[in-house]
């Protein structure tokens, strides 16, 4: 039994457990900052709402991905959005515009049932609620401290979280190797998209074309702006619910001020481009900052690789150079894959 340790339970991992708990004989052990499972792929429900705040929708754009989705999960629950993305600019002028995906699929439950299914599918011990603060090298195994808890021996490491976190955690780690200086420098180098998310309910409905708005010149404090009724099951009949994603730099500049002000500023934004002066005082709100929204650079694989000659194995969108959820999953299978082959 080889014996796998995880740190972070996203897409990527939950991929990873599962084609290593399909293909190896493994025990598998995972430790998960948060209450949830699916990292970036969030879900939260509000009454009778489900809303998808991280990623808004997986794409069809892997045929692997497709075929985990597809054909190996179970697809009960699985929607396919079906109204396109419309465009707007730094004037807040609507029009068609950006090619539709293929797919755009959520479930009914919300995209955190890709992680859900993925890990059912395992034997794998989940520790919510754990934050893994360092890790080890003991002779030719590894260590995860979570606090005062620990966790292992494990044969090979998994590590999930973005870069600079990941990075974040190698500084703090046991591990006498000149590799781990290299990884550091090379992994906290990899720059991330910093998204601020308002989620406003309304108790009526909105009538429009598209199900999201996409800023095509960089020029609007606002970058996304998504109708989530159009996933059905999310939202009930007669209400609204908008998740509005703002741009990079009104991210980061707005990044710690009062939540309220943050939702009314943006709901105020998208009531101008949805020219719909109600959509500015919404019913309800919520919000999540994204820090570590999107990675907008890559690492070096021949770093990463070199890691994996020591069995630590990083895995994640921004470890294939693929912003995107569906990037996430194909590095977690790929992970899986090397695993095999390596022993
Ligand atoms: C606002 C936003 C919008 C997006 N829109 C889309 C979209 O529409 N379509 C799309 O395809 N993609 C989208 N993405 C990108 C997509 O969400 C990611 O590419 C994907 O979810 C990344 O998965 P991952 O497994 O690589 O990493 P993550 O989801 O980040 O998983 C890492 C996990 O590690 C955990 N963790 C971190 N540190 C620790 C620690 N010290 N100890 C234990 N656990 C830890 C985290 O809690 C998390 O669960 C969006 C992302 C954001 C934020």
């Amino acid at each position: 039994m080889t014996r796998i340790g995880i740190i972070g339970a996203g897409a990527a991992a939950a991929a990873a457990a599962w084609a290593i708990d399909t293909q190896t004989e493994a025990t598998i052990t995972v430790v998960e900052k948060s209450g949830g499972l699916c990292g970036r792929a969030a879900t939260r429900r509000r009454g009778a709402v489900t809303y998808d705040y991280g990623a808004n929708y997986l794409k069809a754009e892997d045929d692997r991905v497709v075929d985990l989705v597809t054909g190996t999960l179970d697809t009960e629950g699985l929607v396919d959005i079906g109204e396109p993305v419309y465009t707007f600019d730094g004037a807040g002028q609507v029009a068609e515009g950006r090619d539709a995906d293929e797919h755009k699929w959520s479930y009914e439950q919300g995209l955190t049932q890709i992680a859900k299914r993925l890990f059912g599918r395992t034997a794998a011990t989940v520790h919510r609620n754990t934050r893994a603060t360092a890790i080890h090298r003991r002779g030719e195994s590894w260590e995860v401290s979570a606090g005062e808890e620990r966790f292992g021996p494990f044969d090979i490491l998994l590590v999930n979280p973005p870069a600079p976190q990941t990075a974040a955690l190698l500084a703090d780690s046991t591990w006498d190797d000149p590799l781990r200086e290299k990884l550091i420098d090379a992994l906290g180098a990899v720059d991330f998209r910093t998204v601020w998310t308002a989620i406003v309910g309304y108790p009526f409905e909105i009538d429009r074309p598209y199900y999201a708005l996409v800023n095509i010149d960089n020029e609007h404090a606002i970058g996304w702006i998504a109708r989530e009724e159009c996933k059905p099951g999310h939202v009930p009949d007669g209400e609204s619910v908008l998740i509005i994603q703002a741009s990079h730099d009104w991210s980061v500049t707005h990044y710690d001020d009062p939540p309220s002000e943050n939702i009314s500023r943006l709901a105020q934004m998208a009531s101008e481009i949805l020219d719909d002066e109600r959509l500015a005082t919404p019913e309800w709100s919520d919000w999540q900052g994204w820090r570590y929204a999107q990675p907008e650079t890559g690492a070096p694989t021949d770093l990463l690789r070199a890691a994996e000659g020591h069995d630590l194995y990083c895995l994640g969108d921004w470890t294939v150079g693929t912003a995107r959820l569906h990037g996430a999953l194909r590095s977690g299978l790929e992970t899986a894959d090397r695993i095999r082959q390596s022993r």
